[in-house]
């Protein structure tokens, strides 16, 4: 799939395009990714890409001209992209939405700065996107977040998909507890069962985990989750040990 982002600061890629998962998926060819710097479609000696704001002048706002223009030139080379906007205002970002966005051809992310962008941008946005209730003071850490998030869930990415699967939020339910090696630290053991190599008794403890940990942690994400018939009988036998406890 191809990744474009939207900003003033290309540099703030340079790294996070280079490592980790990201940057492997970039190298292998499974994301085509590019940064387009708004300053190349400004057209003063400064590349002024702010101005004041109308009405209050209080702060800057990010001129509409430099957007309009790189989209115009992107569109005479390319088709168009599924454009989203990172806004405080937006839908908040989640699991699901990162799986959906993985779905399309051509994702471009614009990143605002100072008091956001002007409102006429809104004319060429498919969709605004937030990270959260709280305001940062631009988009490109925002776009890093989702970016890595939609890599994560491209089938190939990450080498086991299954590993992607059981990841928190993926089927509405939280991650099970992970334990690598050493198997006893400092008194600390790893459960016995999954040091047992019976696949069937781990995988039936991992769902429980799951369950167990999604029930005490955010148990709002049963509200959305339709339990497989699997996940009923590891609930029941999760009650029937607490029950034996108390
Ligand atoms: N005045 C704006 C905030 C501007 S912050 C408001 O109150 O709505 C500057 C830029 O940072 C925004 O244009 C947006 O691209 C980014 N940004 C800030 N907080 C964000 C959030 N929670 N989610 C997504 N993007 C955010």
């Amino acid at each position: 799939m191809k990744i474009e982002v939207v900003t003033t600061l290309p540099e703030l890629f340079e790294p996070f395009t280079k490592f980790g998962i990201v940057g492997r998926a970039i190298q292998n060819g499974k994301v085509d990714f590019s940064v387009l710097n708004l300053r190349n479609y400004t057209h003063d000696a400064h590349r002024t890409t702010d101005d004041y704001s109308y009405g209050t002048g209080v702060g800057m706002v990010m001129k509409p001209e430099p957007v309009f223009e790189m989209l115009d030139n992107y569109l005479s080379r390319h088709s168009r992209p599924w454009v989203v906007y990172t806004s405080p205002q937006g839908e908040v970002f989640d699991q699901r939405k990162a799986i959906e966005l993985s779905k399309h051809k051509d994702l471009m992310f614009i990143c605002g700065r100072y008091e956001g962008m002007d409102e006429r941008i809104m004319t060429i946005v498919d969709e605004e996107l937030s990270i959260g209730d709280f305001v940062v003071s631009g988009g490109e850490t925002v776009a890093m977040v989702f970016i890595e998030a939609v890599a994560r869930v491209i089938p190939g990415v990450v080498g086991k998909y299954e590993s992607v699967e059981d990841d928190s939020f993926y089927n509405d339910l939280l991650d099970y507890g992970h334990y690598t090696r050493p198997s006893e630290y400092r008194g600390m053991t790893v459960p016995e069962i999954l040091r047992s190599g019976d696949h069937a008794k781990i995988g039936k403890y991992l769902l429980k985990d799951a369950l167990r940990r999604t029930m005490f942690k955010r148990p709002d994400l049963f509200l959305k989750h339709e339990l497989s018939v699997e996940e009923k009988a590891a609930l029941i036998d999760l009650f029937m040990e607490m029950h034996k406890k108390c």
